[in-house]
């Protein structure tokens, strides 16, 4: 992958700064095999068998390889219930990086996220974010409250090249405030990169803005710290005064102006399980791990086996390494160059950890009520067996009453790189499978939902074509 960042050799390829230690065969089916499988699976792509998958784009989340280090660290493992010394390794390590003293052990970030929502957040309440993710979301609005979105109006905008997309706009937010008063808002989140809003990162100028709103008014702020990492490489990259910084001292930059953060160690935990919720306030801590021990477990696992703690703890510092982080982005930024000279269009610029097609702009002639982003996923999975992500409005589309929706504000495809598993062979091979899916963009013409659940739909609902 040839390299445009600056400080580096143009001409010189960014390898994988690993070699591959055990292999897992994929599978390669023909276009045949997959068009009756998406039938099966009434085109949604949540309901495929893995083995029908060939380059499983579906999310980076828990999908990544992990590094001979934890493996050994696993083989360690203490699966002591109480007081085990994979915990005190766990906390001690989310607690270097974080600077946060309170470290509870979640199975997953939602476990996180449920657990800090049922003890903060009432009903009528609002819980600002730049974009909340879908599982976030949905634990606040089933406490009864609100979660609105604050992202700035350049991340919105698919094609601005803003350095920061997933900055949130702070006149918003103190717009916000004041119109529903503070007391309503129990606490603000940041998304860090901003998933749903195309992975793209947050500033520490931002971060620090909204802290002061924050001050001002009394209310905590939390980071949906999920990719923090990716994060800190972005500002490294990207914002003034951070050229010289390592990944870890603006990690610890940004937490520091942070209350607590929620954390699925499936993502820059580089692990296939995990999570946790770690704070400040001791009180806030008392009261998580209550619940904790009715819903998750013992405070010093929480959802967690002992050598999934090892996993995560060494997984959170691999996650830091500065080689890693450089060929994670520019792999990330390598397919969505190989999408855009396929004429594929993409959110502009590339997110850390996926590459999210434009579905509006690649299939103007197919209305939202017709998913466009949920049948060029089911394009890209019928012409190569390459599996990705609806976000648009199969995920945020709002069902009304008389049976029509208001549609999601962006209609993207998600390709999530899992870490350290694909190789740059792979990754050309989805860009040819992307080139194939443009010369066909005529015969797409939408799908309808005939099934849908209330919570998360896009997970179980089924669609026939239009
Ligand atoms: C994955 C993710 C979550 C939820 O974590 P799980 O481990 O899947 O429960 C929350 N927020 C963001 C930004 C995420 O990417």
């Amino acid at each position: 992958m040839r390299e445009g960042l600056s400080g580096e050799p143009r001409f010189r390829t960014i390898i994988e700064p690993f070699r591959i230690h055990s292999v897992e065969p994929i599978a390669l089916t023909t276009r045949e095999q997959r068009e009756v499988v998406l039938e099966r699976a009434r085109f949604n792509l949540f309901s495929l068998q893995a083995s029908d998958v060939t380059i499983d784009l579906l999310t980076d989340s828990g999908t990544g390889a992990l590094s001979t280090r934890q493996w050994a660290g696993m083989m360690q493992g203490d699966e002591s219930y109480a007081g085990s010394r994979s915990y005190q390794r766990f906390r001690d390590t989310v607690s270097s990086i974080t600077g946060f003293p309170e470290v509870i052990p979640t199975h997953q970030g939602r476990a996180a996220e449920r657990i800090l929502f049922s003890v903060t957040v009432r009903e009528g309440d609002i819980v600002p974010s730049n974009t909340h993710f879908d599982t976030t979301r949905a634990n606040v609005e089933y406490q009864g409250a609100e979660a609105r979105d604050l992202v700035i109006a350049e991340g919105r905008d698919t094609q601005s090249e803003h350095p920061f997309k997933g900055n949130m706009d702070v006149a918003a937010l103190e717009e916000t405030i004041s119109e529903v008063g503070a007391d309503r808002i129990p606490l603000v989140m940041v998304t860090v990169t901003n998933n749903s809003g195309g992975g793209q990162p947050v500033s520490l100028a931002n971060l620090r803005d909204v802290r002061q709103v924050c001050d001002r008014h009394s209310i905590p702020l939390v980071l949906d710290a999920c990719r923090f990492a990716e994060n800190s490489w972005f500002i490294r990259e990207r914002e003034q005064g951070y050229e010289d910084a390592s990944p870890l001292e603006i990690a610890r930059e940004m937490f520091a102006l942070a209350d607590g953060a929620t954390m699925s160690a499936k993502k820059d935990g580089m692990s296939n399980i995990g999570g946790f919720l770690a704070v400040r306030d001791p009180d806030l801590a008392l009261k998580s791990r209550n619940l904790l021990i009715l819903t998750e477990g013992f405070p010093t696992y929480g959802g967690m086996a002992g050598y999934d703690l090892e996993a995560v703890a060494q997984g959170l510092w691999e996650a830091l390494d500065e080689d890693y982080l450089r060929y994670r982005i520019r792999s990330t930024a390598y397919l969505a160059d190989l999408a855009e000279e396929a004429g594929m269009p993409t959110v502009r610029p590339p997110g850390g950890h996926a590459v999210y097609l434009d579905a509006v702009r690649f299939l103007p002639h197919v209305p939202p009520a017709r998913y466009p982003a949920q049948a060029l996923a089911c394009a890209l999975y019928v012409e190569g067996g390459v599996h990705g992500v609806e976000i648009g409005s199969v995920m945020f589309g709002k069902p009304q009453p008389d049976g029509t929706e208001i549609p999601a504000p962006m209609e993207l495809v998600r390709l999530a790189i899992p870490r350290r598993t694909y190789t740059q062979s792979h990754i050309d091979y989805v860009g040819e499978v992307i080139s194939a899916v443009v010369a066909r963009a005529d015969e797409l013409t939408g799908l309808r939902m005939v099934e849908q659940a209330p919570w998360l739909r896009h997970f179980t609902a089924a669609f026939a074509p239009a």
